[in-house]
């Protein structure tokens, strides 16, 4: 039995560990605040537990996208997403436009109706 006990020792470090390896393994962008998690609080089971699923959780969608691609979530720029609030479609070509704009950019239609001269 006495001569099991490094191989326990290292056993239980290692299982101790287990979040931040995983969290290691997985370029967790918080890697770090998991080690603090798992190491102060990893000897309550909730703090081990809590940490483990924190390093399985989702990570932010621009680190996924680089690590490979896939999940194209919520990919659009976020200045795109106030632009859009003064889009409207042209009604010649049905481009997004901007809303103040008197000349379509797509296909260059006159957009000014009222001022229009006749
Ligand atoms: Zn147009």
């Amino acid at each position: 039995m006495e001569a099991l006990l490094p191989f326990l020792v290292v056993f239980f470090i290692a299982f101790y560990m287990l979040p931040l390896i995983v969290a290691m393994n997985r370029k967790h962008t918080n890697t770090t605040a998991i080690a603090v998690l798992n190491v102060l609080l990893g000897w309550t089971l909730l703090g081990w537990v809590g940490a483990l699923v924190w390093a399985f959780s989702s990570q932010p969608a621009a680190e996924e996208a680089a690590t490979d691609g896939a999940a194209p979530e919520k990919a659009v720029p976020k200045n795109l997403g106030a632009a859009s609030d003064d889009l409207k479609d042209c009604p010649f070509c049905a481009e997004p436009i901007r809303v103040a704009a008197i000349k379509c950019k797509h296909c260059g239609s006159s957009l000014t109706t009222e001022a229009q001269p006749a």
